[in-house]
């Protein structure tokens, strides 16, 4: 999910029930410079962590609220991992990528307009 502000982004959340998000472990708050809340993670690899999944709803990043196609917020928006913050950057402006057209598609959405 790029922008909060993005009132596509508010209407949709597919790519935040979709794909598992990474972060190297220095991201997380616990590490100095880090933001990322380490309870809302888990351990991924030795060096990465990745975001929880909602314990009912398997593959849904543990930080979203809200129905997903409907309304959604990032509940640490301000603190969401760096992938999230640089995934389809023009969404925000109605300009999707591959990754974003193939988590709204997933989701019985269709795809944002390309340039
Ligand atoms: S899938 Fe695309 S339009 Fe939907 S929330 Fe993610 S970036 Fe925004
Ligand atoms: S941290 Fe926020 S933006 Fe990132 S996947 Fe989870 S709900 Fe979406």
């Amino acid at each position: 999910m790029e922008s909060e502000s993005s009132s596509i982004c508010c209407r949709c959340g597919a790519c935040c029930v979709t794909f598992r998000i990474t972060l190297p472990r220095a991201d997380l708050a616990s590490r100095a410079g880090g933001w990322v809340p380490d309870a809302l993670t888990e351990p991924y690899t030795p060096t990465t962590a990745c975001m929880r999944e909602h314990p009912d709803m398997p593959g849904r990043c543990i930080a979203l609220a809200g129905s997903v196609g409907e309304s959604v917020r990032c509940t640490i928006y301000e603190q969401r991992p760096a992938a999230c913050r640089d995934f389809a950057p023009l969404s925000a402006f109605g300009i999707g990528d591959e990754a974003c057209d193939e988590a709204r598609r997933r989701h019985g959405l269709p795809p944002l307009g390309g340039l």
